[in-house]
């Protein structure tokens, strides 16, 4: 089992969660961005060994999006902060 520690909430079962996949993603302009840089954004994810920063839903609670900082190789969270904020380490 593993704790998600919901901004809003608090920590909670995975269970009651939605991974979103990578966070921070900038859109490009739509007008002006080319084909490849297009593609790029929409489907081509990083995938990290180690801390990444990752989109979660918590769909069973406040049913809110938030970022999460987790290591993809141990699961541990070291941090959890809401929508349109940076992560911690980047403030
Ligand atoms: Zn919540």
């Amino acid at each position: 089992m593993l704790l998600i520690p919901c901004p809003h909430c608090g920590p909670r079962n995975d269970s009651e969660f939605t991974p979103g996949g990578e966070a921070h993603i900038a859109r490009p302009d739509p007008q002006r961005a080319g084909d490849s840089e297009w593609g790029e954004y929409l489907y081509f994810r990083q995938n990290i060994k180690g801390a990444q920063h990752e989109r979660w839903f918590h769909a069973q609670g406040c049913r809110r999006w938030f970022n999460v900082t987790r290591d993809s190789i141990t699961h541990e969270i070291t941090a959890a902060y809401r929508m349109g904020e940076l992560p911690p380490a980047a403030r």
